[in-house]
């Protein structure tokens, strides 16, 4: 597979460390092999004292019929960030390599690039609309470029990006394209999984952080051909997820009709807010959103949010962040939260 000619050559070579649960994985036995405490837990519940499932087996065959994808197209990791900064690290050579952002967006790809001492190279999203100016990327592409990062809806901007320039990015280069869906759950528009089998160098990521509500478990999955799934498998951490946090998610996959309504809960809510927010005399635009949180922008955006402090109220000053002029990133809330931060808004 080409994309894979592009990984370090350390990660080519690499013999991953293999873990007793590796060398026998049946369920049944006396198990001395893993130098585990054979007589249990301190805590109330006394099975923590096993390791957990490597691979996550059961907890992936559940996903995979959610999401319509096949149990070896499934990384499960300690939040996006672990999906991310395997990816960085599987691809990028400290000092030679580079990837591309697409700015305004989530900061954390330039952070793992930078943890791995990896250049980023920016292309803005265009003005206002926030859509990739693909030619602008492409030229930005060089021998040495591994991944791309697209954001879809986009965060702090909250728009979707237009599906056929992400497309022309994954067939015009021949490194690793990640979509990051993050917020996938909140908008109509259809996940680039359906895209797996037409493309080898694509990478979907999304979470349990937002529309699912268990931003505390750290739960991020990545979504790609199986043989990248198996380049995750050899560099993660042998038990990278924990035992209680896979229990808590195989609970978790038998409601997602919860989870579908706490989604059009936010979204109805965002969009009661959004006109809200039009009404007052300082707010100058409020940026279509398919995600749960509104990007506006306002007069002195520094000193509403300063002001919303004093009141308890937290948003996100965004005015520093390039093309997101006088703006603030506001989080859909509850009803009641919503009531209140509109309540300090129209003191101001
Ligand atoms: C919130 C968010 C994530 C989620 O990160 P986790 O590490 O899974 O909590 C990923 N990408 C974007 C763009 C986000 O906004």
């Amino acid at each position: 597979m080409k994309v894979l000619d592009l990984l370090r050559d350390n990660i080519k070579q690499l013999k991953p460390y293999s873990s007793a649960r590796d060398e026998y994985s049946g369920v049944e036995g006396v198990f001395l092999d893993a130098n585990e405490n054979p007589l249990g837990s301190v805590t109330e519940k006394k099975h923590y004292n096993r390791y957990p499932d490597p691979f996550q087996v059961e907890v992936k065959e559940k996903l995979s019929l959610i999401k319509g994808v096949s149990s070896d197209q499934i990384f499960l990791g300690n939040g996006s960030d672990e999906a991310i900064d395997l990816l960085v690290r599987a691809f990028c050579e400290a000092g030679k390599d580079n990837i591309i952002v697409l700015p305004p967006t989530y900061g954390m790809y330039q952070v793992c690039a930078d943890i791995q001492g990896v250049e980023t190279r920016k292309v803005n999203l265009t003005p206002e609309t926030f859509q990739i100016d693909v030619k602008a990327v492409l030229e930005a592409v060089n021998a040495t470029t591994k991944i791309i990062f697209v954001c879809s809806p986009n965060n702090p901007t909250g728009n979707v990006v237009g599906r056929s320039s992400i497309k022309q990015l994954l067939e015009g280069f021949d490194g690793v394209v990640v979509v990051d869906e993050a917020y996938i759950d909140f908008t109509e528009e259809e996940s680039f999984l359906s895209e797996l089998k037409n493309y080898e160098n694509l990478v979907v990521l999304q979470t349990f952080s937002k529309a699912w509500g268990l931003a505390a478990l750290r739960l991020g999955m990545a979504f790609a051909h199986p043989e990248l799934i198996k380049v995750y498998n050899k560099i993660k951490y042998p038990y990278n997820l924990n035992q209680a946090t896979q229990e808590l998610l195989l609970e978790a996959l038998d409601n997602e009709s919860l989870k579908n309504e706490n989604v059009e809960e936010l979204n109805t809510e965002r969009e009661k807010l959004a006109k809200q927010l039009l009404d007052l005399p300082y707010v100058q635009k409020i940026y279509p959103s398919e995600a749960n949180f509104l990007l506006v922008k306002m007069d002195d955006a520094r000193g509403v949010y300063e002001s919303l402090i004093k009141d308890l109220v937290i948003i996100r000053d965004r005015s520093k962040v390039v093309l997101c002029d006088g703006c603030v990133r506001i989080s859909i809330g509850t009803k009641e939260e919503n009531l209140v931060l509109m309540n300090s808004l129209k003191a101001l």
